[in-house]
């Protein structure tokens, strides 16, 4: 696969950056298989100071990020950071390692936006563009949740009507773009091509326990490894039919919807803890619902709230993402069309003034 991937690449890019073009800014971020950097151009230096572009320095998985960011590129641009050019950089380290170059989209994640005590008025403020000067409460703060979980599964949608599934689906890797003023996702590291079989066998240890689904795996054992290319094509739409493997990002989003009703759940250990109490309730949210809600803190008692404005539809529309068997979980595509998101959302809103 690297064979074909690297001459692939070799014909599909033309050598128009290589590392000297780019001047390193700060550090974003490091994970376990790459460094982020915030760059800019050596040529053109003035054109920002702090760099408009995003380089990650990726080692084993690098070859399968740029494939799927060509393809997202080409099928769906909008679900994911723009992506710039990807490249096997060979002068510096024994068996080289890939640079990938993306527009620099904002400075800030769902998980910042998260964390912050201002949430989820602080994403209102992006998306509208200005201080909305509204009472707070829950009725707002369900508009503007409601406006992030609309933009998340519409880029989700895009990903999965291309045959991709990303598989770390967590508010680490949505960037807020500044130049959209929508939520894109990053970071392809871990995700697969079902059409063609690109990193098709699961690789678990990729996954991040904080969101993954039960399953954990994307296919099921019994399709074992990855059909020879061809084969892939011919065989994929009847193997993802069989095996939803996109329901993998469905929970995952729910949970992301989830931590965004409960401000008590939006910490990392508050997760963790939340994970445990739901695999005891055998993964099934109303059980847990009506385990804790006796002895609920206010915080917990205010996502509940949230979740039951307007009959309920809130919460009709998690328990259809949050379910343990990937059958029984709504699609990106059927959930933008629940009742949910009936209502306007927040752009609609700043139109109107
Ligand atoms: P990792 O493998 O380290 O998780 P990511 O692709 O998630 O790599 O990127 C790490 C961090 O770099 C992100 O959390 C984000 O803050 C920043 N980042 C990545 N891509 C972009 C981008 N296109 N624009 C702005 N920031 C980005
Ligand atoms: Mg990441």
């Amino acid at each position: 696969w690297d064979m074909f991937v690297l001459s692939f690449l070799e014909r599909l890019f033309r050598p128009t950056y290589r590392k000297d073009d780019f001047v390193l800014g700060k550090k974003l971020g490091e994970g376990a298989f790459g460094v982020v950097y915030r760059v800019s151009l050596a040529k053109k230096p003035s054109s920002s100071k702090e760099g408009d572009l995003v380089l990650k320095k990726a080692t084993e998985y690098g070859a399968v990020e740029i494939w799927m960011n060509e393809r997202v590129r080409r099928a769906c641009a909008n679900s994911c950071a723009d992506f710039v050019y990807g490249f096997l950089e060979t002068s510096s380290k024994k068996g080289g390692e890939y640079w990938l170059i993306w527009r620099f989209e904002g400075k800030v994640t769902l998980a910042d936006l998260m964390l912050s005590k201002e949430f989820p008025y602080n994403v209102e403020t992006m998306i509208t563009g200005e201080v909305q000067n509204l009472p707070k409460g829950l009725e707002r703060e369900n508009r503007i949740i409601q406006t992030i979980m609309r933009q998340l599964l519409f880029a989700l949608d895009g990903l999965h009507s291309t045959g991709i599934v990303h598989r770390d689906i967590k508010p680490q890797n949505v960037i807020f773009s500044e130049g959209a003023r929508t939520f894109k996702f990053i970071d392809l590291g871990a995700a697969a091509d079902l059409r063609v079989g690109i990193n098709y066998i699961p690789k678990e240890f990729l996954l991040d326990p904080r969101y993954a689904a039960p399953e954990q795996y994307i296919m099921s054992t019994q399709t074992p490894s990855a059909p020879s290319a061809p084969v892939a094509i011919a065989l994929s739409p009847v193997l993802w039919q069989m095996n939803l493997p996109d329901r993998f990002d469905i929970y995952s989003a729910g949970l992301m919807f989830l931590q965004m009703a409960f401000p008590s759940l939006r910490t990392d250990s508050s997760l963790i803890q939340f994970n445990r109490q739901l695999k005891r309730c055998g993964y099934d949210l109303v059980a847990w619902r009506k385990s804790m809600e006796p002895r609920a803190s206010p915080e917990l008692r205010k996502g509940f709230e949230l979740l039951d404005l307007d009959g309920g539809i809130g919460w009709e529309l998690l328990t259809s993402m949050v379910r343990y068997k990937a059958r029984q979980r709504t699609s990106a595509k059927a959930a933008l069309a629940h009742p949910y998101f009936d209502r306007e959302g927040l752009l609609a809103l700043s139109f109107m003034q």
